[in-house]
């Protein structure tokens, strides 16, 4: 027997239902819903405002995004991309997609790749660093900018966790050769389905451009084999109305996590899978680390007795999972699958009550202490 309202790790975000059918309305006049329309344009511009960017090319989800900012590099088939397990399998898959092979890194405590490994993996058919901010954990920028320059790599960051961070006096998408987000339902800024590409200068985003419309430049010019990941209007201006309550959000959001630490602290045998010292961030996830394996699984499943969804992410590693088979078992992840082992993600989102906190923590602790 399950008890309790349901409460599930994340909730999407949403604006009051009047804002978002005001900005829809121009819809109906114009007929135009999808092709860079007037609100695609309008939000390109006011992320690159918000994001301090340049060139934003927004996409039809953040995977995609991934997958065109690899395949906007030319890499030739069968090259290497040093990258984390430590992710949400859209990262590997992109890699993956592109004719690529995804070289495995171990990660570091704060479950970023580690930098300090990524060279022993490079051969002469490495060509590019995928790394992830996951949970929006900073990633070693600077360590990883000094690696790829020596060894002529490109860096493309997945920062599908990271929207609105800044991060050594930078918005955190400003790193790498191109950076990506993801505006998924579930993530901290959303447009339902929706993500972008951060580019560095006028030529990658017109390459972007190109390859997220079929590769067509003109009517009659067709100049590259793209795909279709254009964002439609009706995503458009979910974006544009939640943006105007991102900064709201995150103060909600900080507050919750403040009052899980504030709870949870002076219980042993538990970790908190957050960065402490990034300089600006997002307060898009909760992730808490048991001593063992078994503790974590016992907490995973008092919670949802109770209904409450926590969430094992990533567990398994995008290495481990049934595709692979045994493919990269040997590889050296030693960090990754001991983490991957023993996180867990507790429900956060801008309006989780404070009495559902106290109650997740409840059972928590009381796993915890019975253990
Ligand atoms: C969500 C996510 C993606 C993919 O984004 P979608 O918008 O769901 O396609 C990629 N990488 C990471 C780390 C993610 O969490």
């Amino acid at each position: 027997m399950r008890t309790g309202k349901e409460i599930l790790v994340t909730r999407s975000s949403m604006p009051p239902i009047e804002e978002y059918i005001d900005m829809i309305k121009q819809l109906w006049d114009s007929h135009w819903i999808t092709n860079m329309g007037t609100l695609h344009n309008q939000l390109e511009k006011e992320l690159e405002t918000f994001l301090g960017e340049n060139y934003v090319q927004l996409t039809v989800n953040g995977h995609m995004a991934l997958e065109l900012a690899i395949q906007s590099m030319n890499f030739a088939a069968g090259s290497e991309v040093i990258t984390t397990p430590f992710t949400f399998v859209s990262t590997t898959y992109a890699i993956i997609r592109n004719r690529l092979e995804p070289v495995f890194c171990d990660i570091k405590e704060d479950l970023t790749i580690d930098e300090s490994k990524i060279e022993d993996l490079i051969t002469e058919k490495t060509v590019a660093v995928v790394p992830v901010h996951v949970y929006g954990n900073p990633c070693n920028v600077e360590g990883i900018e000094e690696i790829a320059k020596r060894h002529n790599l490109k860096v493309i960051y997945d920062a599908a966790h990271a929207f609105g961070e800044c991060h050594h006096g930078k918005g955190i998408s400003a790193y790498g050769d191109l950076s990506i987000f993801s505006f998924h339902a579930t993530k901290v800024y959303n447009t339902i389905e929706g993500g972008a590409v951060c580019c560095r200068n006028e030529e990658q985003y017109k390459k972007l451009y190109n390859l997220k419309n079929f590769g067509i430049q003109s009517e009659e010019l067709v100049t590259d084999v793209g795909s279709n990941a254009k964002m439609n209007e009706f995503s458009a201006a979910m974006g544009l109305c939640n943006i105007k309550h991102f900064e709201n959000e995150r103060v909600k959001r900080k507050g919750v996590v403040e009052q899980y630490k504030e709870l949870l602290c002076d219980l042993g045998q538990i970790t908190f899978g957050i960065n402490e010292d990034i300089e600006k961030s997002n307060y898009a996830y909760f992730p808490v680390i048991f001593e063992t394996e078994e503790l974590r699984n016992r907490v995973y499943e008092n919670l949802a007795k109770n209904n409450i969804r926590a969430r094992k992410y990533f567990y398994p590693l995008t290495s481990d999972v049934a595709y692979f088979g045994d493919k990269y078992s040997s590889m050296d992840l030693k960090r990754a699958r001991y983490y991957s082992d023993r996180i867990l993600v507790l429900p956060l989102y801008a309006d989780l009550p404070s009495a559902d906190v106290e109650r997740i923590v409840l059972i928590v602790k009381e796993t915890v202490q019975k253990y």
